[in-house]
């Protein structure tokens, strides 16, 4: 039996064909065979071994995964550093005269370094507890994977190969020269201005990193605003907060081609029907990951992928072959590490218990942007609501008008909460502010136990902190259904 393949309207469909069988020789064993050592593929393998399975790993390297070696981490340990420079240059607005930072540039990227290559040495250990197979993978059946001329045998598989960037397909682009994020967070020295492609959250976190360090940065995006998959309210709110700081976001541009004129890279774009360039000395390509499925054979496995939407998968983690799972970025549902870790986790218990767990993204879509003011987003956006049919009610509340905000000077944003109007269940709550990606853990543990906003409001909140500010919305939302639950007053 061998599997061929036809076009459907989700990518390609496997179908099976009557073929003589090859005879294929393992050179070894096990229950559960993972391939990718990320985050999703390493969280599958410590659940699989503690269910007592016998478990390899195969990954192509360099060991250590994504979040760590090129995205989450690196990334969020040059955001500090804009971060701190930022805080230098407005320290005046608390009394502290500090004049323009200077930033050491190498000394930056040597203490990225050294920070990752901990992450990095402490992960690659726990990896390294594993029979780990090194090479890319491809299936030679659905059974046998092949790795630098081994063949592992296995009855269940996890594929755990991640996301890559997005090819580029603006004409002139590679001619040109540009980089992404991987490029982005290797850089030499700061650029000396920068154009970014695309106003996503790589795009817009790094983005604000060159800025505070000094770089003329613009943001060319194709949307209204940045982070456009976000309500109006949070991604116009942050993109305003981009302009006020100096950093253009040029919205509604389609960018149809770059050239190179004068050692100048020229980024050739349309905005509302006038024709515009944008000349800098560097392009940053941000527009997006797809899965990373190249030279895997998975129609070998009789697993069906899209190459833009990523392999495809139930709740379960299954994709068309039950005993094949795919978890993290290369199913291209979430690309988020607790995603990753949380479909790993499933993807395992179900794979060595032949089990039915079904995953819930209901909470565990929530996702942060490391900008500043950072963005945090639990349970339903607004949007999702009203494509849901959902009725729901809202209130927001402002920062600067937030006692500790003012004290400590950081009043940009507000936070939005969104409950029922039958009980006041919370369906949502959105933050674009100070610390939003430590601030809406209060609200994620609250949705997580089912909460309605009068239970939120009776939740102890120290004071003053920035945390207690999430209680002005769920307070005005239980007002409005105490009030509407009020029986009119007699006629006189
Ligand atoms: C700049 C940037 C910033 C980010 N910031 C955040 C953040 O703040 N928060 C957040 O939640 N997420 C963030 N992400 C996303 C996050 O990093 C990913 O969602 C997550 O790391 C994906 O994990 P994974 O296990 O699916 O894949 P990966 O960690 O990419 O692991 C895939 C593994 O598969 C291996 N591999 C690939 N092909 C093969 C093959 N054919 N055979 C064998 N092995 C193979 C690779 O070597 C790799 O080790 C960021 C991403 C980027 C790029």
């Amino acid at each position: 039996m061998s599997i061929d393949w036809e076009q459907s309207p989700t990518g390609h469909t496997p179908k099976l064909s009557r073929e003589p069988a090859t005879i294929i020789t393992p050179t070894h064993t096990y229950d559960l065979v993972i391939i990718g050592a990320g985050s999703g593929g390493y969280a599958a393998a410590r659940t699989a071994r503690d269910l007592g399975a016998s478990v390899a790993l195969v990954d192509a390297g360099p060991l250590g995964g994504l979040c760590i070696l090129r995205g989450c981490m690196p990334s969020k340990t040059l955001i500090a550093t804009g971060d701190a420079a930022h805080q230098i240059r407005h320290a005046h607005d608390l009394g502290v005269n500090a004049g323009e930072p200077v930033v050491d540039f190498p000394a930056v990227m040597e203490r990225k370094r050294e920070t990752i290559a901990g992450f990095a040495d402490y992960r690659i250990a726990g990896i390294e507890t594993f029979p780990v197979y090194s090479g890319a993978a491809r299936f030679l059946s659905q059974n046998d994977v092949e790795v630098g001329g081994d063949i592992l045998r296995s009855r269940r598989f996890v594929i755990a190969t991640g996301s890559i960037v997005a090819p580029a397909v603006v004409p002139g682009l590679i001619e040109a020269g540009y980089f992404d994020s991987d490029g982005a967070l290797e850089l030499a020295e700061p650029p000396k201005s920068l154009v970014v492609l695309g106003g996503g959250y790589i795009g817009s976190e790094l983005s604000q990193f060159f800025a505070r360090i000094g770089v003329p940065v613009t943001i060319l995006l194709r949307s209204r605003h940045l982070l456009s998959g976000e309500d109006e309210d949070i991604g116009l709110g942050l993109t305003e907060y981009f302009r006020a700081e100096g950093i253009p976001v040029e919205t509604r541009a389609l960018v149809h081609r770059v050239s190179v004129e004068d050692g100048m890279k020229v980024v050739h774009y349309t905005q509302d029907g006038v024709e515009k360039t944008h000349r800098a000395h560097e392009i940053f390509y941000a527009l997006g990951r797809v899965p990373n499925i190249a030279g895997l054979d998975l129609e070998k496995a009789g697993v069906a992928a899209h190459p833009i939407l990523g392999i495809e998968v139930d709740d379960t983690m299954r994709t068309t072959n039950p005993n094949v799972f795919a978890v993290g970025d290369v199913n291209g549902k979430y690309l988020l590490v607790h995603v990753a870790i949380q479909q790993g986790e499933v993807a395992a218990r179900n794979a060595i218990n032949d089990g039915d767990e079904r995953i819930d993204y209901s909470l565990s879509k929530t996702h942060t942007v490391f900008t500043d003011p950072q963005v945090a987003i639990v349970g339903d956006t607004e949007k999702e609501l009203i494509a849901k049919n959902i009725p729901f009610l809202k209130a927001s509340y402002p920062f600067n008008d937030h006692g500790k905000a003012i004290a400590i000077g950081r009043t940009q944003g507000f936070v939005k909460m969104l409950a029922s109007p039958e009980d006041g269940k919370i369906l949502g709550t959105a933050i674009l502010g100070p610390e939003a990606s430590d601030l809406i853990h209060s609200a994620i543990v609250a949705m997580s136990f089912g909460a309605t906003v009068f239970e939120y409001m009776k939740i102890p909140h120290l004071h003053p902190t920035l945390a207690e500010i999430l209680t002005y919305p769920a307070e005005e939302i239980a007002e409005l259904i105490t009030i509407a639950r009020r029986p009119l007053a007699a006629a006189p």
